[in-house]
């Protein structure tokens, strides 16, 4: 039987099934590609990635003991360009996980336009518990087990969960001793003095922040006045806060892994930003109330970002949100059993593969600025990114409307089309 039949038959939703990031990616996929009528070898070709790269990773650990850790690269799709996608640093990693990601990429790297597929590393390990030395040199040698299937031209890796500008610095160097010169295009989300983008730090929080600004006036909301609840205060979470919160938004609820604040007269972001770089958290800052974290995200407000991780909305949480925008920081936040519950509920969802692309679409000007040597400033990036993001989520939306879709699926459907369509026109190689 083709592996498509196999996975077709069906299975009942368990709690288990409904958050398994492959399920819930494949599930929306075969949705939009349903909707689509996509032609079946095309929808075999896409449904699966491309390339999966196992490594064990053997590092000698601060203490003098050799510790070997899983790693994975997906490429789940090269038909739009080089593989594109961050690598991430967690104990929660799995290969079903990364695939999901990796396939992510390649709809988000269309839904915006621009020239990638998609791919998506990670390292099962707790990158909180290892010193600096021990994450050098298990990300030297992550890179060096991938040698030959990263490059500029072939899978750019990037930043994701537990990863950083300085793990970026180090696989660009790991590369670069390996081509026995330096090329900065092998990885984007790098300081800015060795080959980074000015505004990449912040341009996933800019991102969500314009199609904010977008998703009140298609609805004919006004930012003041416009209460947002923000779940993770990382890379993602903190900027998307900051830049809001300076658009004149309230920021009213704010949830951590360890705790969550809540000023229902909007929590001063700047202020609550320097609290945490001194005491290492966001507990204790005076500006705010701490409050219960799960309950927080389902409070009233008018926009909920999810900024953290995978399933933080599903089946035992959809029906209590009472947020009339949902705008997707992180990937995967909803599971699909939710989708179905929010959209009896009528909030406008702003899918992940949208939402977040101000990242990827900010990595793509650092790719195109190495490849040219030629840097641009703050405003420059930033005025791109924002033209892309206005851009793609009219797009989105018209695209919902005219084919009477959610906006999650018109995304998926925009995404599955472009990149089936540059299949069909390349050809299948044989
Ligand atoms: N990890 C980010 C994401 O999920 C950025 C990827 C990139 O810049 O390549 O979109």
């Amino acid at each position: 039987m083709a592996i498509l039949e196999l996975e077709e038959a069906k299975i009942p939703m368990t709690l288990e099934r409904e958050t398994n990031p492959w399920e819930a990616q494949a599930a929306r996929f075969d949705l939009a590609a349903k909707k689509l009528n996509l032609d079946q070898g095309i929808w075999k070709v896409l449904r699966y990635p491309a390339r999966e790269i196992i490594v064990h990773i053997p590092i000698a650990m601060d203490d003098g003991t050799i510790e070997v850790f899983t790693g994975y690269r997906v490429q789940h799709s090269i038909a739009r360009g080089p593989a594109k996608g961050g690598i991430r640093y967690s104990p929660d990693v799995s290969l079903d996980e990364v695939r999901a990601l990796a396939s992510w990429m390649t709809w988000k790297c269309a839904v915006v336009n621009i020239p990638f597929g998609g791919a998506k590393g990670g390292v099962i390990c707790d990158p909180k518990k290892m010193s600096q030395g021990e994450l050098e040199r298990m990300t030297r040698r992550y890179t060096a087990e991938l040698i030959e299937f990263i490059g500029p031209e072939k899978d750019v890796p990037a930043p994701d969960m537990g990863t950083n500008e300085q793990t970026m610095a180090w696989i660009m160097d790991t590369y670069s001793m390996h081509m026995r010169q330096t090329v900065t295009s092998v990885v984007t989300g790098k300081p800015v003095n060795i080959g980074g983008s000015r505004g990449r730090r912040e341009a996933t929080g800019r991102g969500i922040a314009v199609v904010c600004d977008q998703a009140l006036k298609a609805l004919g909301m006004m930012v003041e006045g416009c209460r947002v609840i923000v779940q993770g205060f990382g890379n993602v979470g903190s900027n998307a806060a900051k830049i809001l919160f300076d658009k004149g938004y309230t920021v009213i609820g704010i949830t951590e892994f360890d705790g969550a604040l809540e000023n229902k007269d909007g929590l001063d972001i700047g202020a609550l930003l320097l609290h945490r770089q001194k005491a290492g958290t966001i507990n204790g800052f005076s500006g705010g109330k701490a409050v219960d974290k799960d309950e927080l995200i389902t409070w009233p407000c008018e926009i909920l970002i999810p900024a953290a991780t995978e399933n933080v909305i599903t089946s035992k949480n959809a029906a209590r949100l009472q947020c009339k925008i949902l705008c997707e920081g992180a990937n995967g936040p909803t599971t699909i059993v939710a989708d179905d519950i929010l959209e009896a509920k009528g909030v406008f969802v702003i899918p992940d593969i949208l939402a977040n692309a101000g990242g990827v679409t900010t990595s793509y000007f650092e790719w195109v600025q190495d490849r040219m040597g030629y840097f641009w400033t703050e405003a420059e990036v930033n005025q791109r990114l924002e033209r892309i993001m206005v851009d793609s989520f009219e797009d989105v939306v018209s695209y919902a409307k005219s084919h009477n879709v959610n906006n999650r699926i018109a995304a998926y459907m925009l995404a599955i089309d472009r990149v089936a369509y540059t299949t069909k026109q390349r050809g299948i190689y044989a």
